[in-house]
């Protein structure tokens, strides 16, 4: 006979599927680069939900924007006009010099889209089997082409039979990339992320994004750039590519495009905005009203924010502030682009997240040994000065344990 369940007792969480570890903490409300949980105690958030709410929690022109649209209109299905959706892509397309912009829920999502643009650009050219340039150490998503394209074993591992079509080399090496369009033409495009953020924050040499530029122009590639986590002003320009001087043919958004709404972008230029025709790609959900409203809110609240030059003066005051903290200190080093830090320790750290949040601060660890900071881009210097105290105390004190 089944035990008796007493449905009272059972933690909900029982219901849910353990793709996450969870800690042991539910927020119930947020304010800027605050979150209260349900005993009332308060964070201070240094990771905006993996880079998502970069204009911080409960935004009020966000929330006002939402609330209005709700009333309105939410879902017309894209079988017809959105006004919203037509501002947001023109929006975009002027900050980023590209052209056309295809919406949908997330970044994965964003990314299926470039990679289905790549592969219709490739067999216009007459490419059959047409090939995509990934990284080491990448993280694209985890639908089969998007886990399939990320450079990390873990992402993969159970679900082959991969993805065919991608072909990977060592993140920041130019000399690889030259050397695969030098040996094979089946190569469509490249497919990078400016900074790697999953992969422990990796900033490439300078020079190596201008690089990938040339090699892609010279041989008809799309140089396709995922700015889902470094995009919409986070490391003190709209988007990272714009520290190169540079615009790719394709690029993909999703995490602060909506500060908590689901969505994703995929935009193009030149032939790449072209392939998509109706019938070859699409989404129910993608770009609706109510998400496209948010967008809209967004964008004008960055504006407004004085961004992206604000991220980029709190990106300098953090790199510096952290450079001091830790000068001196054995094991850690510090980097980053704007307002995304990595602190690299020279062993396993994860049990820094636990001891942050005990310290009421919202922090991650990536790649093992990363602590990657992404707060909201809207602190102020004191908050900063905060997350970089208890930060650097934290470290300090267990590297030393
Ligand atoms: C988070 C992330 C993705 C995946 O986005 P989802 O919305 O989780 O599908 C893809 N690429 C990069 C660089 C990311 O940081």
């Amino acid at each position: 006979m089944e035990p008796e369940r007493d449905t009272m007792n059972t933690t909900p969480v029982d219901a849910l599927m353990t793709t996450y570890k969870r800690m042991d903490v539910t927020f119930v409300r947020g304010e800027g680069a605050w979150l209260w949980d349900s005993t009332g105690r308060r964070y201070l958030d240094a990771l905006s939900g993996i880079a998502v709410c970069g204009l911080g929690h409960a935004h009020p022109q966000i929330a006002a924007a939402l609330c209005e649209q709700a009333q309105l209109l939410w879902h017309t299905s894209n079988l017809y006009r959105i006004a919203h959706q037509e501002e947001l892509g023109r929006r975009l397309a002027l900050r980023s010099g590209l052209e056309r912009v295809f919406f949908g829920n997330s970044g994965a999502e964003a990314n299926e889209a470039a990679i289905k643009v790549a592969r219709l650009y490739g067999r216009k050219r007459g490419l059959e089997l047409p090939h995509v340039i990934v990284m080491e150490g990448s993280f694209h998503g985890r639908t089969m082409a998007t886990l399939s394209a990320t450079g990390n074993a873990k992402v993969q591992a159970g679900f082959e039979p991969l993805v065919q079509g991608f072909l990977r080399v060592t993140y920041g090496d130019l000399s690889a990339v030259e050397a695969l369009f030098a040996s094979r033409r089946d190569i469509v495009a490249v497919l990078v992320e400016p900074v790697q953020g999953e992969g422990g924050i990796v900033v490439p040499p300078a020079g190596y994004l201008r690089g990938l530029r040339e090699l892609c122009t010279r041989h008809e590639a799309l140089l396709m750039f995922d700015e889902i986590q470094s995009g919409m002003c986070r490391t003190g320009t709209w988007f990272a590519f714009q520290h190169e001087g540079i615009v790719p043919d394709v690029m993909t958004l999703a995490k602060s495009l909506g500060n908590g709404f689901p969505i994703g972008a995929c935009l193009a230029a030149g032939a790449a905005a072209e392939v998509l025709q109706p019938g070859t790609h699409g989404s129910t959900f993608g770009g609706n009203p109510l998400a496209t409203r948010v967008g809209v809110a967004v964008m004008d609240a960055l504006e407004a924010a004085g961004q992206p030059a604000r991220a980029a003066e709190l990106g300098t005051r953090m790199l510096a502030g952290f450079r001091a903290r830790f000068a001196g200190v054995d094991g850690v080093s510090v980097r980053g682009l704007g307002l995304m830090l990595g602190i690299e320790l020279d062993r396993p750290c994860g049990d820094l997240v636990g001891q942050a949040l005990a310290a009421g601060l919202l922090i991650n660890v990536t790649a093992d040994r990363v602590v990657r900071l992404l707060p909201p881009l809207v602190i102020s210097d004191a908050e900063a000065d905060e997350i970089m105290d208890t930060v650097s105390e934290l470290v300090r004190r267990f590297v030393a344990a």
